[in-house]
């Protein structure tokens, strides 16, 4: 079987309603989708997270160097784009259009065998995976502590047991709209915080001592990635667990992460970190250093299966005890047209609670006509 030619779609939708989380405001939602075709009629889907014009561009470029290849050599190919690029773009949009390119050829590689991806990966430990809900972000108006207490309350009506907030406007205006969500869902729902990295070690700190006694299940990107040391500050100061990595990249990334014992939880973005090729050698990586794994999830239906391919072979947390603690899927609530309108048959949740797919690859199908909708293109 050989490559025989490769498409970047760049997808586009108007948001009825902006919304914002502490350092931009929505009004659009964009994807960047990998489309692999092979000779003998097999083709492969992806997703790169990160701006879709940039991730287009990084995978229009590797296109040429990937025709006539054999799309089942999956690590080999990762390696030869790795190398090619290292000089240039060791993290960043380099590695997100790499993602994309090597989710697609998981894609192939599964229908090739007529299998999902996961039993490649090493066989299901779980066929279904626990969601929580990542929501509750700024609106234009009405009060937050009115708006954000209704919709948290309404993620545990539809069986969610975990919800995330977006904090890092103000350190006295998170704490006031996290004592307010805690309320509004009662003491046996799991509550997240989420700064995207909007404070300083110092603020972040102070934060975090307000909202320790709200039971926090984790405090999400407290400082900027870059801040090393302000993680391990962070750490060191709290009681809640401290998650992060959604804006790192592969193994050697992860690697001054983990060594350096900046976070309790890894949140790899299947979709940027290099692939289920990569995030799996990250999985590894972060259970032989006792750090819990949860994927970062933010795009489409292609990304929620390729994050549930990967969340399908990842160990407990807690892997000898009689209750583990198991890795959960980030389910996004806010509106994104494209997000299911791209599958045939969307990925949703009953309770709280997502099955993994587990047709031929990542267990998924496109539906062209809604993608051509969306596409800039066309
Ligand atoms: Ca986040």
């Amino acid at each position: 079987m050989k490559i025989t030619n490769i498409r970047a779609h760049i997808l586009e939708a108007k948001l009825s309603q902006p919304f914002a989380y502490s350092r931009a405001w929505y009004d659009t939602r964009t994807a960047m989708l990998v489309e692999i075709e092979t000779d003998a009629g097999l083709i492969g889907w992806g997703e790169c997270y990160g701006p879709a014009r940039m991730t287009a561009a990084v995978v229009r470029n590797i296109a040429p160097w990937l025709i006539a290849e054999d799309p089942l050599r999956t690590d080999a190919l990762w390696q030869t784009i790795y190398a090619r690029l290292r000089d240039h773009g060791q993290k960043g949009v380099v590695i997100q259009g790499l993602s994309g390119i090597d989710i697609a050829l998981w894609d192939i590689k599964g229908k090739h065998f007529g299998v999902p991806v996961h039993q490649l990966l090493g066989g299901a430990a779980r066929r279904e995976v626990q969601a929580y809900a990542t929501g509750l972000y700024r609106r234009k108006s009405g009060d937050p502590l009115k708006y954000l207490s209704e919709e948290a309350a309404g993620y545990v009506a539809e069986g969610f047991r975990s919800v995330k907030l977006k904090v890092g406007f103000d350190v006295a205006e998170d704490a006031a709209v996290t004592r307010a969500v805690r309320e509004a869902i009662g003491p046996a729902v799991a509550l997240m915080v989420d700064a995207n990295h909007a404070y300083d070690a110092v603020a972040a700190i102070r934060l975090g001592r307000l909202i320790e006694r709200y039971d926090i299940g984790w405090f999400e990107e407290p400082v900027p990635p870059e801040d090393i040391a302000g993680y391990r500050a962070v750490k060191s100061a709290l009681t809640i667990p401290i998650a992060g990595g959604e804006c790192e990249f592969t193994r050697f990334g992860f690697r001054e992460l983990f060594a350096s014992h900046a976070l309790d939880i890894a949140q790899p973005d299947t979709c940027a970190a290099g692939g289920l090729t990569e995030c799996k050698k990250i999985a590894d990586m972060s259970e032989a250093f006792g750090i819990r794994y949860n994927p970062h999830v933010w795009g489409t239906g292609v990304a929620i299966a390729a994050s549930l391919q990967l969340l399908a072979v990842l160990p407990s947390h807690t892997p000898t005890s009689l209750a583990p603690v198991e890795p959960l899927l980030e389910f996004d609530r806010t509106e994104h047209p494209i997000r299911q309108a791209i599958l045939t048959r969307p990925i949703e949740h009953e309770n709280g609670i997502v099955r993994v797919p587990d047709g031929p690859g990542l267990g998924i199908e496109i539906d062209r006509k809604a993608l051509s909708r969306f596409d800039v293109n066309g």
